[in-house]
């Protein structure tokens, strides 16, 4: 995977941006690097990722993912959550973002959510090749 412009970087420091108390329609919204575009990134699409996004990469850029944000080998991130890799598309220009985020289950089905990295994927090489 390329890795682009980054909007965030991982940080001890940063706050939780999303409880599961508030509205599950609640958004993170970001200025796209390329359109300016507002992109979304939805939290309710965030939980679960803790668990499952090893699964949509292949081991190759699940290295690479790990390696770029500097995770640590417990799947912990700086805020304490749980890792949780998900994707993002600006919907005008079509500009990919990986998202990292940290998700703490708190209490049973009580969800907090720190965005920790926010980065531009540039498209692959190989891409025109397969299509
Ligand atoms: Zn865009």
């Amino acid at each position: 995977m390329n890795f682009g412009k980054s909007i965030l970087s991982p940080s001890y420091l940063r706050k939780p941006d999303f409880t599961s108390h508030e509205s599950p329609e609640k958004v993170f919204n970001f200025e796209c690097v390329n359109c300016q575009n507002n992109v979304k990134v939805k939290f309710k699409e965030i939980i679960g990722a803790e668990w499952s996004w090893k699964s949509y990469f292949d081991a190759q850029t699940v290295n690479e993912i790990s390696a770029f944000y500097k995770m640590n080998l417990v799947g912990k991130t700086p805020d304490g959550g749980w890792t949780a890799i998900s994707k993002v598309e600006c919907k005008n220009c079509k500009t990919e973002y990986l998202i990292y985020s940290g998700v703490n289950e708190a209490s049973n089905s009580f969800y907090i959510i720190t965005l920790q990295g926010i980065t531009e994927i540039l498209e692959d090489e190989s891409f025109e090749n397969r299509v």
